[in-house]
């Protein structure tokens, strides 16, 4: 029998002292408890699981109670919490190609021409010797709110990767079409930008601990420069330059992520529960 318990926080397990199974502490959020916060953080409620407990809050909820559980004396390996990894995902824009991509929503959109939805068909490379090596690139779209803004961002995005000179002429009197006649005409460069989502497998680089809080924190350790990511932006910098385009690679990463990551060495996240 399954039993349904709302507005729960699991925080820790036990095994049960009676040797059948396991106890299940947990806090109660209900009827305004919260506001109590040192009670609501000690008084704990459970409940016996005769037999098995299964886990599913989640690759950091479940992570956090796992480790909890350890503190409280559940034998638990130590690899629990440790080479925790993304999935890989990288977003990259194939900016100002030769061909149109139709890949910018417009507020009324063209029913003979729509725009979306997103992830229709991927370009599948899980195949390979090693399974961690695998990859699938997806097609993303814009949402019509950040069209507007879409052409300075790429082009203010530093760290872009050119195609060879031959290719800039038109380039340039395509991003001037975009700019004069507005991003949805179809010669210009905002029309002729392909999105691109990649999921993939990071290195595993990142551990869950808990602090001196008894809260989880996550210590990435360089994500954005694992060889296999700059392997990916590679693939779709070439791809996007044999049809013409800039590769442009995520501007938050090429503005914040690189720089963060190379002058802390790490990033530690707090996680708020
Ligand atoms: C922005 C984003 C986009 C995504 N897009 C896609 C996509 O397009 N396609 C795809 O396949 N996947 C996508 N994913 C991944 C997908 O959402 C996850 O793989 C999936 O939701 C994992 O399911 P889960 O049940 O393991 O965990 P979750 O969905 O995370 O569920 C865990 C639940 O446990 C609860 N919980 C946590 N801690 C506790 C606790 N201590 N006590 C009680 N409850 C707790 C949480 O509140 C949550 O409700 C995306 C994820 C994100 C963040």
């Amino acid at each position: 029998m399954f039993d349904r318990f709302c507005e729960c926080e699991v925080k820790y397990i036990k095994k049960a002292p009676t040797g059948d199974g396991y106890i299940v502490y947990f806090a109660w959020h209900g009827s305004g408890r919260r506001e109590f916060s040192r009670v609501f953080e000690q008084d704990l409620m459970w409940v016996h699981a005769k037999k098995f407990v299964f886990l599913g809050a989640g690759t950091l909820g479940t992570t956090e109670i796992l480790l909890r559980s350890k503190q409280v004396g559940l034998p638990m390996s130590d690899q629990v919490g440790t080479r925790m990894s993304g999935n890989g995902d990288i977003l990259g824009f194939g900016y100002n190609t030769d061909v149109v991509a139709n890949a910018v929503a417009k507020a009324q959109p063209d029913p003979t021409h729509p725009v979306g939805p997103t992830i229709t068909g991927i370009i599948d490379c899980r195949d390979q010797p090693n399974a961690l090596d695998g990859f699938v690139i997806e097609e993303g779209a814009v949402p019509s709110a950040l069209v507007p803004g879409l052409q300075l961002l790429l082009e203010a995005t530093p760290g872009k990767i050119y195609p060879e000179l031959g290719s800039r002429f038109q380039q340039f009197i395509r991003r001037k079409l975009s700019w004069i006649l507005g991003p949805y005409n179809p010669g210009g460069s905002i029309e002729r930008t392909q999105i691109y989502l990649i999921m993939s497998h990071d290195s595993n680089q990142a551990n869950l601990v808990l602090n001196e809080n008894n809260k989880p924190v996550i210590r990435w350790r360089g994500v954005g420069r694992s060889e296999h990511v700059k392997y990916l932006n590679k693939l779709l910098a070439d791809a996007t330059n044999l049809v013409g385009g800039t590769f442009v690679n995520n501007p938050f990463f090429a503005a914040l992520g690189e720089q963060e990551v190379s002058r802390a060495g790490s990033i530690t996240l707090s996680i708020k529960s």
